[in-house]
């Protein structure tokens, strides 16, 4: 590859990076409440709900010895709940098995309750600064446009072996935080933003659109590029799971709610919600696999 293309993408990063809480820790117990948050939450929104937790629950010991009702409480409006309970998990964990310091290689930290390949390597690098690949959607888009062209979605595989061999030595923490955010801010989805990208002159993708002829009609527009269609999320599984934890929330502490309360409040926020009680009591059972709730005959509560 270019070989200032490191220097170009971490120049930019330092004079357009944000400044994002997370980036001034390098707590690994922070890193994984940070990355766990925006795995589906944008960081506007993330970043009070981050300081807000590291205040309630200021590390490891304490996060993993709370009531967990008290953690899915604190997540309402965050979304995908399940998130909460890892989080829990995964503290539990670093305390059962390693004494409360924290793994510091990819594999150790993948053994963490819910922590995949993307958050070992973010904690690896963001926390300890280890030269580590990862890829997150941000990463993966940047890495295939500049690498590959051609509007090309990579393989898994060749994605990792691409992000690592493109990983400057002794620059990991500030080439991932550059990339990650040169996708966040520029090499957007549906409209990359290539006359401010810092490293354009390079790219294979913006140099394959540059030669193509442009699209009769268009007018001169910049060519936007597809992104992937959302699903409907009123009305979905995952929609009634998150009512049924907001109805807990409301709750008493430690007070069960009724099945016939539960399906009545559920009637009265949608009108197309299921009737079938056997479809409430599923629904009820998978969030209690995923330890999102108890629930025995007189209803369901917080764990
Ligand atoms: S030139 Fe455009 S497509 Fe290529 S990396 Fe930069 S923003 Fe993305």
């Amino acid at each position: 590859m270019d070989t200032d293309i490191p220097d170009r993408l971490i120049d930019w990063f330092r004079q357009h990076g944000r400044d994002l809480p997370w980036r001034h820790s390098r707590d690994p117990y922070a890193i994984l409440v940070a990355e766990v948050m925006l795995q589906q939450t944008q960081v506007d929104r993330v970043v009070p709900r981050y300081l807000a937790f590291l205040d309630a629950w200021p590390d490891v010991a304490a996060l993993a010895a709370t009531p967990t009702a008290e953690i899915i409480r604190f997540w309402s409006g965050l979304g995908y709940n399940r998130r909460a309970v890892n989080l829990q998990r995964a503290a539990q964990w670093v305390i059962a098995e390693c004494g409360g310091a924290f793994p510091r290689d990819v594999a150790s930290l993948r053994r963490l309750p819910g922590v995949g390949a993307y958050t070992a390597g973010a904690i690896a690098c963001f926390a300890f600064e280890a030269d580590v690949a990862f890829a997150d959607t941000n990463i993966r888009r940047v890495l295939e446009r500049q690498w590959l062209g051609g509007g090309a979605a990579g393989r898994d595989a060749t994605i990792q072996q691409l992000a690592e061999r493109v990983v400057p030595p002794g620059r990991g923490w500030w080439w991932n935080q550059a990339i990650m955010e040169l996708g966040a801010l520029v090499c957007t989805a549906r409209a990359p933003a290539c006359q401010r990208c810092p490293i354009a002159a390079s790219c294979a993708d913006y140099a394959q659109r540059r030669a193509a002829p442009p699209l009769i009609g268009l007018g001169g527009a910049p060519q936007r590029i597809a992104e992937r269609r959302s699903t409907p999320f009123a009305g979905s599984r995952r929609y009634y799971r998150g009512r049924v934890l907001e109805l807990l929330r409301a709750a008493p502490p430690g007070a069960p709610v009724a099945y016939a309360i539960l399906a009545q409040q559920l009637a009265g926020a949608a009108s197309a919600a299921p009737t079938d009680p056997d479809w409430l009591r599923q629904l009820v059972a998978d969030l209690a696999r995923d330890g999102l709730l108890v629930a025995d005959d007189a209803g369901a509560r917080l764990p």
